[in-house]
């Protein structure tokens, strides 16, 4: 059986620089899980001795934390800083820019349209730069528009993972009913690049493993696309899930991984696979 990755996978852009930032700050702790993925949590843990802390109330004073990918609340930053801690930044560049475009919006007098999931750690931290909360709203469905108290004046950003053709539909939406919309276009690329590559392999794949972790959304995502091309797709965290049975009379698996999944991963279930068909 041939093993054949996916033209693009794994870690993006952000995840790498956080991983690399993490690294450089040995005994440190990161607020909120640093990716979604708990085996690199751990190995940062044991590595690096890099802690995690959940919750703002168990952060005590003068520690390094450092800030996740997904960026956090500014009064939560805010109380990190008023308890001395040396801040280490790993937001995502991809993050900050619709927090610094929400900041400066709102500032200016607009009334600021995020497009994204209100529970999503990135977007409870995006709403929370805006000078005034109760003139940035947060929506999932263009049907949402007609319920808010929007001035004429609106400016539009999205959450990094959201589909462009989606956003667009928020975009005509307000267009029609607004005086004057000012849309950044805030999606990442990261995120569309690997599924269109696991779509493109689970074509031609008689099995598709996707590895990466159950709670990210993206590894899920991955793994539904992937499902509609080659109905034996399977998603797994780490090589000990694998069922060699998958693998029976098939000619060719095909492997895809979540943002979040780190290339020591990757290897660990392509080294098993190979095991398994020896
Ligand atoms: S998916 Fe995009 S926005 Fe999210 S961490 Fe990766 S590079 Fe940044």
């Amino acid at each position: 059986m041939k093993i054949e990755l996916a033209s693009s996978y794994g870690f993006c852009y952000g995840v790498k620089r956080a991983i690399d930032i993490a690294e450089k700050h040995q005994n440190s702790f990161t607020y909120g899980p640093l990716i979604h993925n708990k085996d690199e949590i751990k190995r940062l843990k044991e590595g690096f001795n890099i802690g995690l802390i959940e919750k703002i109330e168990d952060v005590e004073n003068n520690n390094a934390i450092v800030i996740r990918t997904h960026g956090i609340p500014k009064n939560e930053l805010a109380v990190l800083k008023k308890q001395e801690n040396k801040i280490i930044d790993a937001t995502c560049p991809y993050v900050t820019t619709p927090q610094n475009i929400v900041a400066r919006m709102s500032k200016e007098g607009y009334s600021v349209v995020i497009f994204g999931d209100k529970k999503h750690p990135e977007i409870k931290g995006v709403v929370s730069y805006a000078e005034n909360e109760n003139h940035a709203f947060v929506v999932l469905d263009k049907k949402e528009l007609d319920e808010l108290p929007l001035k004429n004046k609106v400016a539009l950003v999205s959450q990094t993972t959201k589909k462009p053709a989606d956003f667009l539909q928020i975009v005509n939406a307000l267009i029609l009913t607004h005086k004057e919309v000012r849309v950044f276009n805030t999606i990442c690329n990261a995120t569309f690049e690997n599924q269109d590559a696991a779509s493109e392999l689970a074509k031609r794949a008689d099995v598709m493993i996707v590895i990466g972790g159950r709670h990210s959304s993206n590894s899920k995502m991955l793994h539904s696309i992937s499902e509609q091309q080659c109905k034996k797709s399977y998603l797994i965290e780490n090589e000990t899930e694998l069922d060699a049975n998958w693998f029976k009379d098939k000619e060719l698996c095909g492997i895809s991984a979540g943002a979040s999944t780190p290339d020591w991963i990757i290897q660990n279930v392509i080294n098993k696979i190979q095991e398994i068909n020896n």
